[in-house]
């Protein structure tokens, strides 16, 4: 008889537990060498076999549980499976396996008397207007804005979240369902208070009458990890699609095929976060697996959807230029060569604070190590100043056919997609 999935992870768990303790144990009688093959081992056991760090024992409950209901903040997960009591996520790799009362690694998910629920329903923690250069997309209807939100919670922990006060916070850190409901539609008031951002609920129909009445003709799931609030995200995705608005999905890109495709299908555009080329720096860095993000990227580009890549150039963790070229020659030969990818300098923020910004010139040779791997449209973001960093130039006549001041263009010389200076068609959603 096998053993069932819970019984695994526990197994799993002692398992560790027992040779964590022989690992400690034969450092002290065997030294160096036999530490080194322990921890050698135990990090390739960390990244393959881990269960995903959960919070046991922390879901909501009581009043704090009832009102998040009363609210609709509460909704049934979707693509999990049922085992016993116990219920398991599916839509990341990270596939948490919850009992009654646990929250997820991604702090939105929680077991509810063995039903998986999301907290992050309709209830986002902030919202904005952005222009979608900052997403950053350069070949998506340029020079527009879009509708941006975003609840808590992400899948990853990367030590150099830049927006970690709510991609690492749990949604009843975000919000507060207390006093009168707050659901923001039109007409919209010209500013909100921190208490009625607190009670905000914005559900799919509000996201997508707020966005027509600002006059965006995007909404943007981003800031934090659209995977960790799915529901919301798909069911917002739906109705705006029906609605004739477009939608970025901006992501790590850390999700499991099939919910990828029941998301992506409504998906117009895809900002995908490629933190780096090698497994063991993305287990170390962002607590995520390459092979995962790399799945994805070639879904998007069978269900047809466009896709952008960034990479954020962290010193001694992404910045070697071999690595670098490696990860520029499997984007042009997967991707194509047509796939806008934008490197970006790291600052140091979160755990990442005694590290040193990225020198200019490391981002200035990726780009060169891009284009020599034939990648047309290369781009360095996060350094004001450098020239041509945000410039779109035409492959074939070298002209700029985009020009951009941060996240302002400055020059649009296109017509209906091609260069205006020799007619070549440039790669992108142009209307
Ligand atoms: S989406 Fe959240 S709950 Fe689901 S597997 Fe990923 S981290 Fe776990």
């Amino acid at each position: 008889m096998g053993l069932d999935p819970t019984t695994r992870v526990n197994f799993k768990r002692r398992e560790f537990s027992r040779r964590a303790a022989l690992g400690l144990g034969a450092a002290g009688v065997a030294g160096i060498a036999g530490a080194a093959s322990f921890f050698d081992w135990f990090s390739k056991w960390r990244a393959a076999e881990a269960p995903a760090d959960i919070f046991p024992g922390d879901a909501p409950k009581g009043e704090v549980w009832e009102l998040w209901q009363k609210r609709g903040w509460v909704k049934e997960g979707r693509h999990y499976l049922q085992l016993g009591r116990n219920v398991q996520c599916k839509v990341c790799p990270n596939n948490c396996i919850l009992e009654p009362g646990d929250r997820s690694h991604c702090r939105n998910r929680v077991n509810h008397d063995g039903t998986l629920y999301t907290l992050a329903y309709g209830n986002p923690c902030t919202f904005h207007v952005d222009p979608v250069e900052k997403k950053p997309l350069f070949h998506f209807l340029p020079g527009t804005q879009t509708f941006s939100l975003a609840t808590s919670g992400c899948v990853f922990r990367c030590l150099n979240c830049q927006n970690w006060e709510i991609s690492q916070k749990k949604p009843e850190e975000t919000k507060d369902p207390r006093g009168d409901e707050f659901r923001l539609k039109p007409p919209l008031p010209p500013s909100l208070t921190l208490d009625q951002m607190a009670r905000l609920s914005l559900f799919p129909e509000d996201a997508v009458a707020v966005t027509e009445a600002l006059g965006c003709p995007s909404i943007a799931y981003t800031y934090s990890e659209p995977t960790a609030f799915y529901e919301y995200t798909q069911d917002t995705c739906k109705l705006a699609r029906e609605r004739k608005l477009r939608n970025i999905v901006v992501t790590c890109g850390s999700i499991e095929e099939r919910p990828a495709r029941d998301l992506y299908q409504f998906a117009d555009a895809a900002h995908v976060d490629l933190k780096g080329f090698d497994e063991d720096t993305y287990q170390k860095l962002n607590s995520g697996k390459l092979a995962a993000i790399l799945a994805t990227l070639k879904t998007l580009k069978e269900l047809g959807v466009w896709c952008e890549i960034i990479n954020l150039v962290v010193p001694t963790y992404t910045d070697n230029l071999d690595t670098i070229r490696r990860m520029c020659a499997w984007i042009a030969k997967e991707l194509g060569p047509d796939r806008p990818l934008h490197f970006s300098r790291f600052q140091p923020q979160h755990k990442l604070t005694h590290l040193t910004p990225t020198p200019v010139e490391t981002l200035v040779r990726a780009r060169a190590a891009a284009r020599a791997e034939g990648l047309r449209y290369v781009y360095v973001g996060n350094v004001p100043g450098l020239a041509g960093a945000g410039t779109t130039w035409c492959p074939n006549c070298k002209r700029a056919v985009i020009e951009r001041d941060l996240f302002a263009v400055t020059a649009l010389n296109l017509d209906a997609g091609k260069c205006r200076f020799c007619g070549t068609k440039i790669a992108g959603v142009w209307v």
